[in-house]
């Protein structure tokens, strides 16, 4: 494999690999077609004004001639130097080696790390389509490989799916960044840390998965909320002036179904207990909560709730398993069953706009 940057053209490139400054070459004219960025950078528009104009003062071109295109860098002398150094080497390399028929440079298979890269120079340049002889190879492991990634992988390959138009991925691996984000105590995830192997995200999609991962999380965190109430509200004891019937009203008030008020405070200490040992208090608000969804859904499930032991209600022995109403486990999957997905109408025309390029070379 050719490991240069020289490509044989007339306009210079500056490269960065491993820290070493480079320079290449690159042909001005199919670089320009293969990128309508690269397009502007080898022949920006006031060139081609210039041209224009200059071939009109000489009279050499027709009125109709002299119109502003793509095309018309012809009689536009490229520009002398292209300044790639803030991008990754290895994946510019195989972007170049595409647009001068280098194709032996190709890899047949893409680890993340540089699948990740060539995707965010397709989207920087607009010029993903140059890569669609390849991407069935290098997707091929696409569904177990994000599946089973971590984190930050899985933000590499959302980003991925953005790029190169992957609908389906994109929406399952969202979901799931719903489900399994978790964030620091300033509320932030890890694609909003700065660091190594952490780059562009598509547009507003790290703050609809913030957004939706914050309503579930209040949702789990309102079934603790609502059944710690109720024993609040039946347990507080009456106002001082209706003392003389406290037991009476007291019995009327108790949640155990055979009005037994040490059956409420069995069932409310070992919820509160339970609540404490996973850290989560009735004033918990979604806010405070850093571990993910899936976490805290798994924490509230384990909750044992105990109630009083049979007693004897005269002669009928009674059991106390039905006084606690709440079935914590099926509130739980409630919630997780109605999380929405932050996959927004843009982000899915962007992914279909994507896919046409990919499936239409021009
Ligand atoms: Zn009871």
């Amino acid at each position: 494999m050719d490991t240069s940057f020289d490509f044989g053209g007339s306009t210079r490139i500056l490269v960065t690999l491993n820290g070493n400054r480079l320079t290449g070459s690159v042909s001005p004219h199919v670089m320009a077609h293969a990128s309508p960025i690269w397009n502007k950078f080898l022949f920006p528009p006031f060139k081609k004004l210039e041209s224009s104009i200059n071939i009109e003062s000489n009279g050499s071109q027709s009125a109709g001639d002299r119109e502003i295109s793509r095309d018309s860098h012809l009689n536009v002398e490229p520009s002398e130097e292209l300044d790639f150094s803030e991008d990754p080497a290895e994946a510019l390399r195989l972007l170049l080696s595409i647009v001068h028929f280098k194709f032996n440079n190709i890899p047949v298979q893409l680890n993340l790390a540089h699948l990740w890269q060539v995707a965010m120079l397709c989207d920087q340049y607009d010029c993903v389509h140059l890569v669609k002889p390849w991407l069935s190879n290098w997707l091929a492991t696409e569904d177990s490989a994000w599946q089973g990634a971590k984190a930050v992988q899985r933000e590499n390959w959302l980003f991925v799916a953005w790029v190169f138009g992957r609908q389906k991925v994109f929406g399952e691996l969202a979901q799931l960044l719903v489900l399994e984000t978790s964030v620091n105590s300033s509320g932030k995830c890890s694609a909003q840390y700065s660091g190594a192997g952490y780059g562009p995200m598509p547009p507003d999609i790290i703050e609809g998965i913030l957004r939706i991962r914050k309503k579930a999380i209040a949702g789990l965190l309102e079934i603790t909320r609502k059944c710690c109430q109720e024993y609040i509200t039946v347990l507080k004891p009456p106002p001082p002036s209706y003392m003389y019937s406290y037991q009476q009203q007291d019995r009327k008030k108790a949640l155990c179904k055979h009005g037994h008020q040490g059956c409420d405070a069995i069932s409310y200490g070992s919820l509160m207990g339970g609540l404490e040992a996973i850290g989560v208090k009735t004033s918990t608000t979604a806010d405070l909560i850093e571990i993910n969804v899936k976490q805290l859904a798994e924490k509230i499930n384990g909750l044992t709730i105990h109630v009083y032991p049979p007693t004897n209600d005269g002669y009928k022995r009674v059991t106390h398993e039905a006084c606690f109403t709440t079935n914590i486990k099926d509130e739980v999957a409630k919630v997780l069953s109605t999380v929405e997905n932050p996959v927004l109408e843009s982000h899915l025309r962007h992914l279909s706009t994507q896919a046409t390029k990919l499936s239409h070379v021009s």
